[in-house]
């Protein structure tokens, strides 16, 4: 079978004006994530490039030949960009510059009106350079990377692979070399590019979805003043703990902790001062305690901890810890940081009911209060 180089590049702008208009109507308009917008510009510019080829051999060879590879390598940085964007570092506009600039040079001082690879070692290198950076900016990095950036990752690494490969065999053996025609010639990149190109379209648009339920799912379950676990959040984690003995380790404690004379913080400084209070006291929380502990706020100036694994002991002095870090943290305008009350219940390897054992943490929580505040009671018995 030989494969027709100008049906292939009609195919592909084809391909590249679908994706194009489906990613920009479906993906960009509904989420504007700068990542799937500067994908939108990369097809664009693959599109229109991949026009600007088939002038080739036309009178107008001689413009059309060197925009068609500076349309490619401006298509290159823009997939370095949107790669740079989903870590949520910016564009480097000088690039868009350099290597199109470059690519440009190169090829108008190679006879482009009668070399159809003008500039070829230049334009190379360029493509190579450009998929090459942004593999490395989507590589696998923080908790952040999850599977549906693997193909991704891979098409972008395999692009700059075979520009890579296309270069050396353009040195080595000529554009028109029985190596070069066999395995790098413009229609098996036309082909080779069209298939990666719908796997890095699909694989975004599956990150997409997948941070947007990640988001809906953070505000379904966060509060908003403090970023803590909301009240139904915090009770459907602490069941799901209790009933798995490898997490609860059996045992552990529970803290329910309310602000002492809040309600006087909000009648002398107002009620925004009050919010920076419960808004530190949560980062205290959330510097005192492990990944695996559960942080909420249960309800107005009130909140709970559920630490497994935890004794009377350690828990007594993580109470003490974030009422100490509560305490340093600096104010302005006179005020003072509430100081805070505990109530702990403990739980063993029979403890079932949340409610119940929140509800033991209160009555303890109560007697603090009523001994005074600023103090750490424990419910007398394991729940
Ligand atoms: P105690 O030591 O007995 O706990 O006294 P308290 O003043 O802390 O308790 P009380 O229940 O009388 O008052 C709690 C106050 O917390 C009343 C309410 O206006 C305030 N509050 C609840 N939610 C918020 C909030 O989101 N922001 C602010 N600024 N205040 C809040
Ligand atoms: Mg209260
Ligand atoms: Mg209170």
């Amino acid at each position: 079978m030989v494969l027709d180089t100008t049906t292939l590049r009609i195919a592909f702008a084809l391909m590249a004006l679908l994706l194009g208009l489906l990613f920009y109507f479906f993906v960009y308009r509904t989420t504007h994530a700068p990542y799937s917008g500067w994908w939108c510009v990369a097809l664009a510019l693959f599109l229109t490039g991949a026009l600007a080829f088939l002038l080739d051999g036309t009178p107008l060879q001689r413009w059309a030949n060197p925009m068609g590879h500076v349309l490619l390598v401006s298509g290159a940085v823009s997939v370095w960009s949107s790669a740079r964007t989903l870590r949520r570092s910016p564009p480097e506009p000088l690039m868009f510059v350099a290597a199109p600039a470059a690519t440009l040079v190169a090829c108008a001082l190679d006879s482009p009106a009668t070399n159809t690879w003008a500039g070829g070692p230049v334009f190379l290198a360029s493509m190579a350079l450009m998929f090459g950076l942004a593999t490395r900016e989507m590589w696998p990095a923080g908790p952040a990377y999850t599977r549906v950036r693997i193909p991704m990752t891979a098409s972008v690494g395999l692009v700059s692979v075979f520009y890579t490969g296309r270069l050396i065999a353009f040195l080595t053996d000529g554009p028109g070399g029985p190596t070069f025609e066999l395995f790098f010639g413009s229609a098996i990149t036309t082909m080779f590019t069209m298939v990666l190109l719908v796997v890095v379209s699909f694989s975004m648009a599956g990150l997409i979805s997948e941070q947007q339920t990640r988001a809906l799912h953070m505000v379904a379950t966060r509060d908003d003043l403090t970023g803590l676990l909301n009240r139904k959040a915090f009770l459907d984690l602490a069941a799901a703990v209790l009933k798995d003995p490898a997490a609860t380790q059996g045992t552990g404690a529970l803290i329910l902790a309310d602000l002492d004379h809040f309600k006087s913080v909000n009648d002398t400084h107002g009620h925004a001062a009050g919010d920076l209070a419960l808004q530190a006291f949560a980062g205290a929380c959330r510097d005192t305690v492990r990944s695996a502990d559960l942080v909420g706020r249960y309800g107005g100036e009130e909140f709970v901890l559920l630490i497994p694994g935890a004794s009377a002991g350690r828990a007594e002095s993580i109470a003490g810890e974030v009422s100490r870090r509560l305490a340093q943290v600096p104010t302005v305008d006179g005020l003072e940081m509430p100081t805070v009350s505990y109530g702990v219940a403990l739980y063993d390897a029979g403890t079932s009911d949340v409610e119940d054992f929140i509800a033991a943490a209160d009555r303890a929580l109560y007697v603090a209060k009523s001994r005074g505040r600023n103090r750490t009671v424990h419910s007398d018995r394991i729940v």
